[in-house]
């Protein structure tokens, strides 16, 4: 019995895991374990002799039940350990790299842009894209017969409705509804029938200025916009105006500035003029004040448009306007 015993303690103390652990419990205290077949042999010991073996094999069958329950806890505890460590988050291992978002060249160059003008007093309105063709054309003196309204050149949504052609509409509705002094800057998208290329796309962006006061002249649009270039693209720059004609403005200009990239010296982007074209403006026509009820005997303004794809492929370097279009992660990244 004490051998029995003892091997039991023994197998018992060295099993690791809970599979091994049953096979032992079944090797002794099973149907057919050692210590149940002992039991069932007692019948033929002595009458003298079989309670005293029966106490002996009850005691070890008792020690061998506490044990293994003591060793199930052990291996339990161990195979916690153990998988703690398996699962164990290794902080060294390097982590994955987020791509981080950036702004568009076309949102930095207009954050930039709206900057310098809130600066100088504007503010920045926007106004509708899908716009009635008599804000887009008629409050702006476009005559019936101007090749502007052609079909070719304009998106017709019905015969009064058109995708805007430019943010200029947004100066008669501002105008309708406030009184001047006006200082506003409108910036959005444009729609034109163009075909796509390098320079041309059937939706960009413009901005818009407008100022109506008293006593405005073309000497106000010059020292604003000489401003405007020499903030963004800096102190070295100048303007020039070449005269122009718009139906909107008398007198009309495009105004030039420097080249910021050979600074005036000539170069491929300026042609080797050492100029680059920034605008088109002008003193707001009377008939568009007139309009809109403002009394032009007290009242003038001046207005300019620009293109921002054009100023932001300018400000870097960008050749293809199909490139600020595409959404092409690679191009956007660098900005
Ligand atoms: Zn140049």
């Amino acid at each position: 019995m004490k051998g029995i015993l003892e091997r039991a303690l023994r197998e018992i103390n060295a099993c690791s895991e809970l599979s091994a652990l049953e096979n032992c419990r079944v090797k002794y205290l099973g149907k057919k374990g050692e210590l149940t077949v002992f039991l069932r042999g007692m019948g033929n010991l002595s009458p003298e002799e079989r309670p005293v073996i029966g106490r002996l094999v009850n005691e070890a069958k008792e020690e061998i039940e506490t044990l293994l329950l003591c060793q199930k806890e052990r291996v339990l505890k161990l195979e916690r350990e153990r998988s703690l460590k398996e699962e164990e988050i290794d902080i060294t291992i390097p982590g994955k790299r987020f791509a981080r978002g950036k702004r568009h060249p076309l949102t930095k160059t207009l954050d930039e842009i709206k900057s310098i003008f809130l600066g100088l007093g504007f503010t920045v309105v926007e106004g509708p894209e899908v716009e009635l063709a008599y804000y887009n054309f008629t409050a702006l003196n476009i005559p019936e017969n101007h090749p502007a309204r052609d079909v070719q050149d304009t998106f017709y949504i019905t015969e009064d409705i058109v995708l805007r052609t430019l943010t200029s509409p947004d100066e008669p509705r501002v105008m309708e509804k406030t009184k001047p002094p006006i200082r506003v800057l409108i910036p959005g998208r444009v729609y034109r029938a163009d075909d796509v290329d390098a320079t041309h796309s059937p939706v960009f962006h413009q901005i818009e200025g407008l100022v109506v006061d008293e006593g405005i002249t073309l000497g106000d649009l010059k020292g604003t916009f000489d401003l405007f270039v020499k903030k963004l693209y800096g102190e070295h720059m100048e303007t020039k105006f070449r005269p122009s004609h718009f139906p909107f403005t008398e007198p009309s200009a495009e105004i030039d500035a420097t080249c910021f990239v050979c600074e005036g010296k000539g170069c491929r982007v300026c042609k080797d003029t050492g100029w680059i074209e920034l605008s088109g403006a002008g003193m707001s026509h009377p008939k568009v004040l007139e309009r809109c009820g403002i009394d032009t005997t007290r009242y003038s303004g001046f207005a300019f448009g620009m293109g921002l794809d054009r100023l932001t492929m300018l400000k870097y370097g960008i050749d293809d306007m199909r490139l600020l279009f595409e959404n092409d992660v690679r191009f956007l990244e660098q900005f």
